[in-house]
């Protein structure tokens, strides 16, 4: 049976996170069924200011526990450790919790959000699936620097996190039903063993989905590709730091990270947030488009739908999608970085009384 009331852990975090955390939540008790308890958490870099932890591990239990967490976005560029490096607790959250799909959908809303000529709204429509917990961050908190002049970050790919996360890709492919239902590969398998055997575990998953067309790209041509022809790509899948490089070039393809959306799904938990950062340049300004953080609760919703049999939830998900929808592809709807006016609470307000 379907559990009506859902228990969200909502962590703000630093910068435009908590405007654009604030502004989902709004918009999720708009629609009013399912109905949600949302508890906030600390975290980021203003926890660490406070606490001296950016990720305590109360914090961590509550997301453990809770039906799906709701994260802004953490770090700040004048909080850092002693090695230089940002706090990045919504990265470390992503291996405690075993979060290995990053589910970053690509969506052309309205032609004039793209640098790009010639597309209409909906040409772009792409997902592409980032492996989170392993590839070149496996060795994040862990790379060697010897004598202040040399330093490794390794590369690290496993048959199970590679299997997962491309049979993750497939399965997602057969749920958009595309025609044709496509899943690209994106290695370099032409330079890197570790690229290679990921490219062999791609061919030995796709075995089990022969109906989806295989495609392959090289991740430096691909970058080229999809400026060039995006209405190709359906679902793409890449290791951890190919897949956090081109979910950005692709952002950039649909008016910025302020609409891009994102889920980071793992066996037992998942959490939802744009796939923007804290953008302190911006912050306190009214200034951030809500819209990515929007469409995350979205995909929350989603999830927690297909997940718990629970078709409001489902149908929550696309009434979310259709009013902002309905929203940003009106001529100068939004805020400044998709060419409107509004701030950010106008912005998250408008989709309110649309839905
Ligand atoms: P991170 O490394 O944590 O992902 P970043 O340093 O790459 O962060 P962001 O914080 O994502 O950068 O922001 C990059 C730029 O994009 C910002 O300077 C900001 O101007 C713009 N930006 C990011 N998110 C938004 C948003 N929601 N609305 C408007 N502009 C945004």
């Amino acid at each position: 049976m379907s559990k009506k009331v859902y228990d969200i852990a909502v962590l703000k975090g630093d910068g435009i996170g908590p405007e654009v955390v604030e502004e989902a939540l709004v918009v999720l008790q708009a629609i009013g069924t399912p109905r949600f308890n949302f508890t906030e958490y600390p975290c980021g870099a203003g926890c660490y200011l406070d606490c001296g932890d950016p990720l305590p591990d109360s914090t961590v239990e509550a997301c453990r526990t809770a039906d799906a967490v709701l994260l802004g976005a953490m770090g700040l560029p004048d909080i850092r450790w002693k090695d230089g490096t940002e706090m990045r607790p919504q990265i470390d959250l992503r291996i405690i919790l075993d979060l290995y799909a990053g589910v970053r959908p690509i969506y052309l809303y309205n032609r004039d959000h793209s640098p790009l000529r010639g597309l209409d709204a909906g040409a772009i429509d792409f997902v592409i699936l980032r492996e989170n917990v392993e590839g070149l961050f496996a060795s994040m908190n862990g790379g060697i620097e010897l004598r202040r002049e040399v330093a490794v970050d390794s590369m690290v790919i496993t048959r199970s996190g590679t299997e997962r996360i491309v049979r993750y890709a497939f399965e997602l492919a057969v749920q958009r039903a595309r025609s044709p239902m496509r899943v690209t590969c994106v290695d370099k398998a032409n330079v890197f063993k570790s690229m290679a055997f990921f490219r062999s575990v791609y061919d030995q998953v796709a075995g089990d989905f022969p109906d989806v067309e295989r495609d392959y790209a090289y991740v430096d041509a691909l970058s080229m590709y999809l400026v060039q022809r995006p209405k190709d790509y359906d679902v793409l899948v890449a290791e951890n730091m190919y897949g956090d490089i081109i979910s950005d070039l692709a952002a950039g393809l649909v008016g910025g990270l302020g609409m891009a959306p994102s889920g980071d799904i793992g066996p037992d938990a998942a959490v939802f947030q744009p796939s923007h950062g804290t953008a302190p340049d911006i912050a306190g300004k009214g200034l951030a488009n809500p819209v990515a953080m929007i469409l995350s609760a979205a995909l929350m919703l989603k999830w927690l739908g297909d997940r718990e049999d629970d078709g409001d939830a489902v149908q929550g998900a696309a009434r979310i999608e259709n009013a902002v929808q309905f929203i940003v592809s009106q001529a100068g709807a939004g805020t400044p970085d998709i060419g409107g006016t509004m701030t950010t609470s106008e912005l998250g307000k408008a989709i309110v009384e649309v839905l």
